[in-house]
């Protein structure tokens, strides 16, 4: 589904080397995730995956179901299926919710030779994924994210997730400021999601997304590089031992 080989990339702004050699393949039907420090490198990954400006790729390659990605433009990626849930979603005051998502997802149907959707479906659809992530009619109409609480905004990153039905699915820390009870609903929103045509990069700061997104794989990042890859119960061993063990036994 992605495969990542020898990764490089620097700020384009200045002479600052971030990803320093990332070699992983996610296949489909898999969920890997990436557990790392902060400042290994965790957000720069998925934003040059997904076509964030201001980084540039000076070694190695990305693609997407054989597909460079490096040469598409951010809604060209997209459109081919790869989909980013950010870390920080940002606020648009102006443009409602529900525009917004349906601008997308007929955009993207659009992309991929399909009709739009009826507005009649797209209610009936996007209501019933609201609720099942506990996401209020109220917050469907209200401009993208303004005045949504940090939890509010991570669920509302898995609803645009859900409703693009996207084949390769990034969420950088979608667990940070989920308090347990959200966490489970973002945790139930994506397990339901789960397909043997989709891929999972589960980005994480913490070991507890783990319990309830059991991974198949976990990778640890530092500086740069992907140092160790095993199974879960990697996730469990740098929870109890820290990074700082990884890191002396890499060394
Ligand atoms: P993580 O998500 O693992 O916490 P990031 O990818 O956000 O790490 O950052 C990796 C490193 O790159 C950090 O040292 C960060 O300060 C630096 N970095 C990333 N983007 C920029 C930027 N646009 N300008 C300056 N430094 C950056
Ligand atoms: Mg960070
Ligand atoms: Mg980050």
């Amino acid at each position: 589904m992605l495969e990542i080989k020898n990764l490089h990339v620097k700020l384009e702004e200045e002479d600052k080397a971030i990803l320093k050699g990332v070699d992983l393949t996610v296949e489909a039907g898999k969920v890997h995730a990436i557990m790392g420090p902060n400042g290994s490198g965790k957000s720069t990954l998925s934003y040059v995956l997904s076509g964030r400006d201001g980084y540039e790729v000076t070694d190695g390659s990305a693609e997407l179901l054989g597909e460079d990605l490096l040469e598409l433009e951010p809604e060209e990626r997209a459109a081919a299926g790869l989909f980013l849930a950010f870390q920080y979603p940002i606020e648009i005051p102006g443009v409602g919710n529900m525009t917004f998502l349906r601008t997308a997802v007929n955009a993207q149907r659009k992309a991929r030779g399909q009709e739009e959707m009826s507005s009649a479906d797209f209610l009936k659809e996007i209501r019933a994924k609201a609720k099942e992530l506990k996401i209020d009619a109220d917050m469907l109409k209200r401009p993208v994210n303004v005045g949504f609480s940090g939890g509010e905004k991570k669920r509302n990153e898995i609803l645009q997730m859900a409703m693009l039905a996207p084949k390769m699915c990034i969420l950088d820390e979608t667990d940070s400021g989920l308090d347990v009870d959200a966490m489970k609903l973002v945790a139930d929103g994506v397990n339901a999601l789960r397909d043997e045509g989709r891929g999972f990069l589960v980005i994480t700061h913490y070991q507890r997304l783990l319990d309830h997104i059991k991974p198949d794989v976990v990778h640890i990042m530092s500086e740069g590089r992907i140092i160790k890859t095993g199974g879960p119960e990697l996730a469990l061993e740098v929870e109890n031992e820290g990074y700082a063990h990884l890191k002396a036994e890499e060394a």
